[in-house]
């Protein structure tokens, strides 16, 4: 049954796969201007469609790449529901938003609750899986186990859905806890593993208003990406109308993600667009071998430089200074005088290079980019190793890494440190081969 749940994920007709993913579409292009009656609505401000096989292991909090956004953009997360209590609040505060999200439903939630993941679908969300039990040590468990755990999950949720569509292949590990067996299952199931950007640390014991402090720092840290939040907490519910109020303030617009399907196919990107922060476009090297817009080749020539442009004339080089006594001064010496051959080189001019000599072959063209950004990642791996290890003020251990996210800025380091004192330190999970640990979650 599990398997058949898999395997005919791919397969079915879309007018039984994605029910509630069409709802989304429909609302593609809702924004505060069309969310009727709350004229101070964010809105959703595009929907973006990803292929989870193209892109298998999201988000900077573990990973070198995120999706696709575009600076001030982010999507909303919410996990562990549904929980009646407070997911029902979380979907009327996004609903007075017009604000969509993606749901990391826990299969036992949903098995409980299978009315709250309906509700989740027909407000036009997301719905994705977090599995079935939420165990929270999902690194310690033997990978069949763990596997048993994402089938499960998967199948519990399609079951509340009860309209024969699946949910969406996104998914996210308890605590983030992602092993290289897991992401390579998930790959292997057509499944997109979601870690976040960051946190707002709204399943630890602190004030909603300090969950609104550290949803909008972390953001503005990095200033865009995936917020992770959890639905089935009170000071989420309390957090979420300041959060929301305080993104339209400060320019933020909200994006939904929706999988690819075989009749609705992924929004076209390019490779830089899923880092974080893609090399600047000004900066030559990051773009090559591209061909600069300043290297156009044509008929145009620049003029060699004339010898009169130096100017030698104002000095006193080559001017001996008379000899006192018997000596006969000697004149100057022939230069800095002009030369007859002057005219002749002021008309010489210098061709520019043509485009056709800066061309490499395709192929050669992705080897560049790819080794580029795996030597960014893993200078970014090696600089987060060294800096965690001196806040830890402990050494490494051979073969890994005591660390936060490279890029999770400073903001996304303090749960770290709290880490030491309210729990083990959390996740591993693979950065281009690396492990790094991430500050835990539930
Ligand atoms: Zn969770």
């Amino acid at each position: 049954m599990i398997a058949s749940v898999f395997g005919g994920l791919w397969r079915r007709p879309l007018t039984a796969l994605y029910v509630g993913l069409l709802s989304s579409v429909a609302a593609q292009a809702a924004s505060a201007a069309d969310c009727p009656g709350h004229p101070d609505a964010i809105g959703t401000s595009r929907t973006i469609v990803v292929d989870p096989r193209a892109h298998p292991i999201i988000g900077t909090m573990q990973y070198n790449k995120t999706l696709p956004l575009e600076d001030h953009e982010v999507v909303l997360t919410f996990d562990d529901g549904p929980l009646p209590k407070y997911s029902n609040q979380i979907l009327d505060i996004l609903a007075a938003h017009c604000a969509k999200a993606t749901f990391f439903l826990v299969g036992r939630q949903a098995n409980g609750n299978p009315e709250g993941v309906r509700k989740v679908r027909d407000a036009g969300h997301t719905v994705a899986t977090h599995t079935q039990n939420h165990p929270s040590g999902m690194h310690r468990l033997p990978l069949d186990r763990s596997k048993q755990e994402i089938e499960q999950g998967i199948a519990s949720v399609t079951a509340a859905l009860a309209d024969g569509s699946a949910p969406a292949p996104f998914l996210r590990i308890p605590g983030l806890r992602a092993t290289d067996g897991i992401e390579e299952f998930a790959a292997s199931k057509g499944l997109q593993v979601w870690s976040a950007d960051f946190p707002a640390d709204d399943w630890r014991n602190v004030s909603a208003a300090r969950v609104y402090e550290l949803a909008i720092e972390r953001l503005e840290a990095k200033g865009k990406g995936i917020l992770l939040l959890h639905d089935i907490q009170p000071r989420t519910v309390a957090a979420l109308p300041r959060i929301l109020h305080e993104l339209k303030v400060r320019g933020y617009r909200i994006v939904h993600v929706v999988p690819a399907t075989p009749d609705r196919p992924a929004t076209p990107t390019e490779p830089q667009q899923w880092l974080l922060h893609p090399p600047s476009e000004t900066v030559a090297i990051s773009r090559w071998p591209k061909i600069p817009k300043f290297a156009v080749a044509g008929p145009a020539v620049l003029p060699a430089p004339a010898l009169s442009d130096l100017d030698w004339r104002t000095s006193g080089l080559g001017v001996r200074a008379p000899r006192r006594g018997r000596s006969v001064p000697l004149p100057p010496a022939p230069w800095p005088r002009q030369s007859s051959l002057l005219p002749t080189v002021t008309l010489a001019a210098l061709p520019v290079p043509a485009a056709s000599l800066f061309k490499i072959p395709e192929s050669a063209r992705m080897t560049l980019l790819a080794s580029s950004a795996s030597r960014a990642a893993t200078a970014q791996a090696r600089s987060t190793e060294v800096s965690a290890a001196k806040v830890a003020g402990k050494p490494r251990r051979p073969g890994r890494a005591v660390a936060p996210p490279a890029s999770a800025g400073p903001a996304a380091q303090a749960p770290q440190r709290a880490d030491t004192n309210l729990s083990k330190p959390a996740a591993q999970a693979k950065r281009n081969g690396r492990s790094v640990r991430v500050a835990g979650k539930r």
